[in-house]
């Protein structure tokens, strides 16, 4: 059976109704029979069966054993945190989402836990810089938003010869192109407020264990820290992912037609997207994705924020907007966006230029794409009105 039938029909059907859609458990507490007997559930923030159903569906499609679903993609990774103690390390990619570069470095490091940043494009770099405090590895690969692709078998490897866990963000492939726990991570984090939701309608995260172990230690973190998914967003999540297979599947190839477009324009720099054969690592990310995701970014050759701006501030189809994943494409400036929450150093050396621009290409046809990208490219030179209102 395919992934995208065994998805669909991962989705359960009420027993009590026949209702085919999961029903949505609108409720705070369970009446108890007598103390502590119950049918499963006694109150909402430590389980609620609309956000058992999506963690189901979910640990599954990752092919994982437990699953949790919280408030944000944040939250699922600050839970993933709190499983280390005062002293230990984490040891995470360079080109990291600015929200955990930020929960890193001004939270948790005042409780005492340390990140190391590096390169994990290169396995070596990985090698030289793990060590005895090292309790966590981790990765996102593709990275936002240079499209940074790591092996994920190989880091795994390192990471239990060192007995750390791994984790991977697999937020931007998706488990539509990528399976981490199938290629020896332990820890998966989603924000579902992206590909898995789909629609940009919410805010959600996910935490997905490849034993049951984690599991339990990260519903406990979860019930006794609280950020859990309302039931209601629960169900929108399960609504997204029906569909999952179907968007991310087309969303990769209007992304590959737009990457590919790019490529030849006068103007670019260089495009980033792990599917062109002269992307960094694009070897890898055929051997361990099985698409190339629906994210997109470029550098012009005129690197200034002014050159940037005069673009997104110029296309009409793509919208200027932080986040991705949805139907309608967007786009952002991440150097004055996403990113500004790094320090200018870390960042240039990150490879976020002032021209970087990130694409999330939605589901438009890819030629209404391809032809707003080129008349916005068309404006680079031009003092646009509308950068007044933008600054
Ligand atoms: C958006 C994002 C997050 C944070 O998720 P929220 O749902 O916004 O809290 C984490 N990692 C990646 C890669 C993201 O794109």
């Amino acid at each position: 059976m395919s992934n995208a039938t065994k998805l669909i029909h991962s989705i359960p059907v009420d027993p009590l109704t026949g209702s085919i859609s999961v029903p949505i458990y609108q409720t705070s507490t369970f009446i108890q029979e007598a103390p502590g007997q119950n049918k499963g559930y006694d109150y909402a923030r430590s389980d609620n069966p609309t956000r058992a159903a999506l963690e189901k569906i979910i640990a599954e499609l990752e092919h994982g054993v437990a699953a949790s679903a919280f408030a944000s993609g944040l939250a699922a990774i600050d839970a993933v945190v709190k499983l280390l103690e005062s002293g230990d390390e984490i040891l995470a990619v360079d080109d990291i989402y600015g929200g955990a570069f930020r929960l890193f470095t001004h939270i948790y490091a005042k409780f005492g836990i340390k990140v190391k940043y590096v390169d994990t494009t290169d396995v070596v770099n990985v090698l030289d810089a793990i060590n005895s405090k090292t309790k966590l590895v981790w990765l996102e690969t593709p990275t936002n938003p240079t499209l940074k692709i790591s092996d994920i078998a190989a880091i795994a490897g390192i990471a239990k010869q060192n007995g750390a866990l791994l984790c991977v963000d697999n937020t931007f492939a998706s488990p539509a192109l990528q399976q981490p726990i199938l290629l020896g991570a332990d820890i998966i984090v989603h924000s579902a407020t992206k590909y898995l939701g789909g629609h940009s309608d919410l805010i959600a995260g996910l935490v997905v264990t490849k034993t049951k172990e984690l599991g339990d230690k990260i519903k406990f973190i979860q019930n006794a820290s609280g950020a859990v998914l309302s039931p209601y967003d629960s169900w929108l999540v399960i609504r997204g992912v029906e569909t999952l297979y179907l968007r991310v599947k087309e969303h990769s190839r209007n992304a590959q037609i737009v990457a590919e477009y790019l490529q030849t324009h006068p103007a670019i720099d260089k495009v980033y997207y792990p599917g062109l054969t002269t992307h960094i690592n694009h070897d890898i990310a055929a051997k361990q994705q099985s698409g190339f995701g629906g994210i997109v970014s470029f550098t012009l050759k005129e690197d200034t924020e002014l050159a940037a701006k005069n673009v997104v501030c110029n296309t009409k189809l793509f919208k200027l907007a932080e986040s991705l994943g949805g139907v309608k494409s967007l786009l952002c400036h991440p150097a004055t966006m996403t990113h500004k929450s790094i320090p200018v150093e870390k960042r240039l050396a990150a490879g976020v230029k002032d021209s970087l621009i990130r694409l999330s290409v939605g589901l438009e046809d890819a030629n209404d794409l391809v032809k707003d990208i080129s008349q916005a490219l068309g404006k680079i030179n031009s003092v646009a009105e509308k950068i007044a209102a933008f600054q």
